[in-house]
């Protein structure tokens, strides 16, 4: 009895398992989904987006106060409808390219709520987004200041912007998704004074408006130490510009980066409670400093869109090698999630089709492409996967659909979406082998 139950139980409270003994997600049969749109299909749980979004929105106001709020930062799921959501529930975003500038704008987002990074930002680039009026261009250097700084003068106006610092900062998470150490290919870093110098001469400059200060430490980060580290740096350096260039900072922009859970093993963080957390040590460094309280802003992607999706595949069938290991084989993998091939992620695996069965199996999932490294996840415990089972990845929402690719000419998957009141709706069709050729000359 207690093996059932504990199967039953999910990284969360929107999964479950109904009378069927199929996974549920926001009370809607995944097996049903499969059926109905075809595999692989990620399927998006909206209230549970909604939530994380208004979660950060009033925990911010809260622990911050008016005029602190935060941006989603879209690289980890972008398409028209995230940013019709970011408009509805209040949210600023977080753009790093003009791709995803003009996909906001596509959707009638509002870009002046919208922040634009990239370590690289080419002429269109900062035209395009001038043109477009973006609320804040991130800097990262110099060079790109002074093109900002022509751009915005031939138009007649005055930018605002940020400059992204490296305050210096490791969070011990995994090197590739580490951005804060001052080897780093973003932002200017304090320690070695080339922040100083970028201070004074973004403030000759006379069509930018520096309104203060951005960082962003990394990512899948669980405790609140590194971002309490960075910020007591961002607000040592906010008080070093004020008595060296009397210059005073009006946002410090902390970044995103917070942890989410993909296994039973790591914590579900109340993020409410994270973010007083911080705001309780901000608090004390800005009093002990005596600079005024500066605006913060934070940029969650990962924490805000990650749980709220899961991806079905099909199960093509297993392989097992007496004395090595086993195998099962879905129709999708790395075109759709390449982050196992990338970083060796850590994901939930169920057979969605059967969740009541017993795991008396134990095999890695791989995918369909012509690449050893194309898995999914290892040693994975399941009943034994029969041909058209449906096997769901749990915790997919983020930096899977962003970075899926045509790898091997496989088309991207389909993406549907429970809406509150339990609707399912298609927010991005399945490609076609019509799409696949499209561009071919
Ligand atoms: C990637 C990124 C984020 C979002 O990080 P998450 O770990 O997804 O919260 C925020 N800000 C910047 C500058 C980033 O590069």
């Amino acid at each position: 009895m207690s093996a059932v139950l504990e199967k039953e139980k999910m990284l969360h409270d929107d999964l479950g398992v109904n009378e069927s003994g199929h996974l549920t997600i926001a009370g809607v049969d995944t097996v049903e989904l499969a059926k109905q749109y075809g595999t692989p299909l990620m399927v998006m749980d909206e209230a549970r987006i909604r939530r994380n979004m208004r979660v950060y929105r009033s925990a911010m106001e809260k622990s911050f106060g008016a005029g602190s709020y935060p941006l989603y930062a879209s690289k980890a799921f972008s398409c028209k409808y995230i940013y019709r959501i970011a408009t509805e529930e209040g949210m600023g975003v977080d753009l790093v390219s003009s791709g995803e500038l003009c996909t906001a704008v596509s959707a009638g987002f509002d870009v002046s709520n919208a922040f634009l990074h990239g370590n690289n930002k080419t002429d269109s680039d900062i035209e395009y987004a001038i043109e477009c009026g973006v609320g804040h261009i991130v800097v990262d250097n110099m060079v790109e200041l002074d093109r900002i700084d022509e751009i915005a003068r031939s138009r007649g106006i005055v930018q605002p912007i940020l400059l992204r610092l490296t305050p210096g900062i490791d969070p011990h998470t995994h090197a590739a998704i580490t951005t804060g150490k001052v080897d780093s290919k973003f932002g200017i870093a304090i320690e070695t004074g080339q922040a100083d110098g970028a201070v004074a001469y973004t403030l000759g400059k006379r069509n930018v408006r520096l309104d203060g200060f951005h960082c962003h430490i990394g990512s899948q980060i669980f405790d609140v130490t590194p971002f309490c580290d960075a910020a007591r740096l961002m607000i040592k350096y906010i008080v070093h510009a004020r008595d060296t260039f009397g210059y005073e900072a009006d946002i410090l922009n902390l970044g995103g980066g917070f942890g989410v859970r993909y296994i039973e093993s790591q914590p579900e963080l109340d993020y409410a409670d994270f973010i007083e957390r911080i705001a309780s040590f901000i608090r004390a460094e800005v009093k002990k400093s005596g600079v005024k309280m500066p605006r913060i802003l934070m940029e969650p992607g990962r924490s805000i869109v990650a749980d709220s999706c899961l991806t079905l595949y099909t199960v093509g069938g297993t392989k097992v090698i007496p004395g090595f290991k086993s195998y099962v084989s879905i129709d999708g993998g790395m075109p759709d999630n390449p982050r196992y091939a990338l970083y060796q992620s850590d994901y939930t695996v169920k057979l969605a089709s059967r969740m009541r069965d017993v795991d008396d199996f134990v095999g890695t999932v791989a995918g369909r492409c012509c690449e050893s490294g194309d898995l999914i996840q290892e040693n994975v415990p399941l009943p034994t996967p029969r041909r058209g089972d449906i096997l769901a990845v749990l915790v997919t929402g983020a930096y899977n659909y962003s970075m899926a690719s045509n790898y091997n000419r496989i088309p991207r998957p389909a993406v549907v979406a429970v809406k509150e009141n339990g609707e399912v709706t298609q927010v991005i069709r399945r490609e076609t082998y019509d799409d696949l050729v499209r561009l071919d000359m």
